[in-house]
């Protein structure tokens, strides 16, 4: 970086700046910014000094500006300035060190103008003040709708990995976050909470028989059973491998009871294949019920449905029992 000479001394005139752009005094101004200097910067060249509060305003070339993630707004942001654009302005206002790094995307001159000088022409030059004024407002728009459109693609990737790939149905790490929730709302509004282990009976026979991809494929149809039977308030999730839950808010032990009995029914009814000429293989599920008491928490809960689901297991399977 090198200066090669003033803006007094250079072919630009003040109708070259965006800022400065319409200014009611061009002489005035010329001669304010006479003395700044004009620095050239090859192809990949930094700006230096870049932490000091300046405006900076390119009059030939590209520069590549991306902001420091500490700034917090437009974080790790990379721009490009264009030939009478300018970088710099908000930390010449807040007197915060520039903590943009500035690279030169081709050969480029920037004029330097040091935050005095910038105050000053602010007081001289209303057009100044009111081309500042709106090139802020643009940026913090910018920065703004930056930040919600990774707010949204934050909260997609949050709810994906809430949800079971193969099934679809909410996963563990969904279960983890939303359970306690629900057991603590619970237990303050004296409201029953149920909640159904299923298990596919003998699944690893099915596997073996028919091969892993009827598997997949009979734990989706397993899967759409649950979501196929539920009320919207009711949630359906993979526990893991062949173990699904199913949790009922609001749901006496007597409503959750019948509610299994509907879902063991369906499950021996779904057909895994929809195509009808390959032979029918067909599920069972044993299905355990818990209803939460006063003093259980979420993990005594999934513990009393998993003893029920033993004991329906133990039974002979493909039928429900309750704790
Ligand atoms: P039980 O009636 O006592 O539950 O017998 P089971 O064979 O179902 O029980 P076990 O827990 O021994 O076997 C579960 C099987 O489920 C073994 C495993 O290969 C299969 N399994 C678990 N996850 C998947 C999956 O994602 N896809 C497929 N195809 N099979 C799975
Ligand atoms: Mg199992
Ligand atoms: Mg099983």
């Amino acid at each position: 970086m090198k200066q090669i000479s003033t803006f007094g001394s250079s072919s630009y005139q003040v109708g070259d700046l965006q800022l400065l752009r319409n200014a009611d005094d061009d002489s005035a101004i010329a001669r304010m910014l006479a003395n700044c200097p004009i620095v050239l910067l090859e192809t990949g060249e930094e700006l230096g000094d870049a932490g000091r509060a300046r405006l900076y305003i390119l009059l030939r070339g590209a520069l590549s500006v991306a902001t420091d993630t500490r700034t917090g707004m437009a974080d790790g942001t990379v721009s490009k300035i264009l030939p009478g654009e300018s970088v710099g302005e908000q930390s010449v206002l807040d007197e915060e060190a520039n903590l943009s790094s500035i690279t030169a995307l081709e050969q480029s001159e920037v004029l330097m103008i040091e935050a005095d000088l910038v105050w000053q022409l602010i007081d001289e030059s209303n057009i100044l003040a009111r081309n500042l004024l709106r090139l802020l407002s643009f940026r913090i728009r910018a920065a703004n709708a930056q930040l919600r459109r990774r707010q949204k693609l934050g909260e997609f990737y949050r709810q994906l990995s809430m949800i079971d790939g193969l099934t679809g149905l909410y996963n563990r790490a969904w279960l983890n976050d939303l359970l306690p929730t629900m057991v603590t709302t619970a237990h303050s509004s004296n409201a029953p909470l149920a909640l159904i282990m299923i298990d596919l009976d003998h699944f690893k026979k099915f596997n073996d028989t028919h091969g892993h991809l009827a598997g997949d494929q009979a734990l989706r149809a397993a899967a759409q059973v649950l979501s196929g039977a539920l009320r919207p308030t009711d949630f359906a999730v993979r526990y893991g491998g062949e173990e699904m839950m199913v949790l009922l808010p609001q749901t006496s032990d007597k409503v959750a009871a019948a509610v299994a009995e509907r879902l063991c029914e369906r499950m021996r009814q779904a057909s895994v294949f929809a195509d009808m000429r390959q032979p029918l293989p067909h599920i069972t599920a044993s299905l355990g019920v818990a209803v939460l008491q006063p003093q259980q928490n979420e993990q005594d809960l999934i513990a009393a449905a998993d003893a029920a689901l033993y004991r329906a297991k133990e039974s002979g399977r493909d039928r429900v029992a309750a704790a």
